[in-house]
């Protein structure tokens, strides 16, 4: 690998499902490195034994497979935890890595009292007044944790998408890197996994901002430049509420369920809170040929799952049958038929569970409900229809004969047809459709 090549990743922990928020920032990366011809890695951040669970990564790599995201390697954390081990104590050789004590129960009194006093609730340090002795006894009594000591400057960097961004470093408490049972956090594996794979850029939520700042000062101390960084902003509800508590009921696998197209999920996701318009595109590596990172803005985003309806229309009506030629023989839709049959109905579509319907009708006919003023119109109409099977010349001189025979035209004439034949006002070209449908109206 060259130095110079895009490196990006996705690092999801594998303690859940996967939601409309996480794709958002797996796209985007996934976006910058297709553009750039680089390489996009999985990395799952499983440190936490307890919570991390197998079959969560493969629910993440099942929906990522799903929407066409791939990636070109696997890393998982709980598999690299002696590179973690050596940059701990390559930080405490160096002073940059010290321990302390406080129970979370004393951190949060320090916490409380800071806050009294109106002074911001930042670690103390008390653990680096500690003699050595009193630190004996305090790692015998209770173990102590690991906290990087920040040096107490700014901490600058020109965001990605937020811009020039300063944070003071001293407003911050030493970040916890080593918990006291050993288990080492995502802050000091992440910073070791980024170096270690070369990882350019860094492409997260904006909760992350802070982590950022320490992140920086602990890849200098470890030696390293850090990557370009940028920040999407979070999703909101449609009125700008916060999404954080409904984003379970917004995973990738219940969209999927509910039959949301993949394309209309990416298309929707790669431009949303970007200046650039949302355009339906044919894959993914389409929405990646225009994809532009500093045409994102920094304010909320807001996120309405409806708007992935009607964009799978779009996609559904851009779909050729050999996409869905399964989904359409798993109907019994006979191969001769099955070209027809795609085209009359992906444009009346929202879901491919909706072809069902379409099916359902063609073979079992309509049962309509027609106004009074027409009930005798259609039942002398259907009298007057010759038995099925019927070709795309049917409904012209059908219509034309009722039209000869009852003196209706337009509307009057072709609106109680439609309905009768398929129970709706509205739907497919009824000359293609005629040759599908196999049954009269149960009228
Ligand atoms: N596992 C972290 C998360 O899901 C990764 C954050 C990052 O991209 O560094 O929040």
């Amino acid at each position: 690998m060259s130095s110079t090549q895009t490196v990006t990743r996705f690092a999801p922990s594998p303690t859940g499902y996967i939601h409309v928020g996480n794709l958002r920032t797996a796209l985007l990366n996934w976006m910058i490195a297709r553009k750039a011809g680089g390489t996009f890695i999985l990395r799952l951040d499983d440190t936490d034994p307890e919570r991390s669970k197998d079959e969560y990564a493969d629910a993440i790599r099942e929906d990522l497979e799903w929407l066409g995201l791939t990636w070109d390697r696997e890393e998982r954390q709980s598999a690299r935890l002696d590179r973690y081990a050596a940059a701990a104590d390559e930080m405490r050789a160096s002073g940059r890595l010290y321990e302390a004590f406080e129970t979370p129960v004393e951190l949060d009194l320090k916490r409380k009292k800071q806050l009294n006093m109106g002074q911001p609730p930042v670690y103390d340090r008390a653990a680096l007044a500690l003699s050595d002795e009193e630190r004996d006894r305090l790692r015998a009594e209770r173990g102590g944790h690991w906290r990087f000591k920040l040096d107490q400057s700014r901490i600058v960097w020109t965001d990605g998408i937020l811009g020039d961004l300063s944070i003071d470093a001293a407003s911050v408490s030493d970040p916890v890197l080593i918990r006291g049972d050993g288990q080492v956090l995502y802050t000091i594996a992440s910073v070791v996994d980024d170096t270690d794979m070369g990882v350019t850029h860094v492409v997260r939520g904006a909760d992350h901002v802070t982590n950022t700042a320490t992140q920086i000062q602990i890849m200098q101390a470890l030696g390293h430049d850090h990557p370009t960084f940028a920040h999407h902003s979070l999703l909101t509800g449609p009125q700008g509420e916060a999404l954080s508590k409904r984003l379970g009921t917004l995973s990738i696998r219940d969209l999927r369920t509910q039959g949301v197209e993949p394309m209309a999920l990416l298309s929707l996701m790669a431009r949303l809170g970007s200046s650039q318009p949302i355009e339906v595109r044919d894959t993914p590596e389409d929405l990646a040929l225009n994809f532009d990172l500093s045409q994102f803005g920094a304010a909320p985003t807001k996120f309405d799952v409806a708007a992935l309806r009607p964009l799978s229309a779009t996609v559904l009506q851009g779909t050729p049958l050999s996409t869905v030629a399964a989904d359409v023989a798993a109907l019994g839709v006979p191969d001769d038929s099955a070209d027809r049959f795609w085209t009359v109905v992906r444009d009346n579509i929202h879901s491919r569970a909706e072809m069902a319907d379409w099916w359902r009708l063609m073979t079992e006919g309509a049962t309509p409900e027609i106004d009074a003023e027409d009930a005798e119109f259609v039942k002398d109409a259907i009298a007057a229809l010759p038995d099925a099977p019927w070709t795309d010349t049917t409904w012209a001189e059908w219509t034309s004969a009722m039209k000869t025979a009852s003196g209706r035209k337009g509307k009057a004439l072709f609106k109680p047809l439609r309905q009768a034949m398929t129970g709706r006002t509205d739907g497919p070209d009824m000359a293609s459709l005629m040759p599908l449908l196999q049954r009269k109206p149960r009228i």
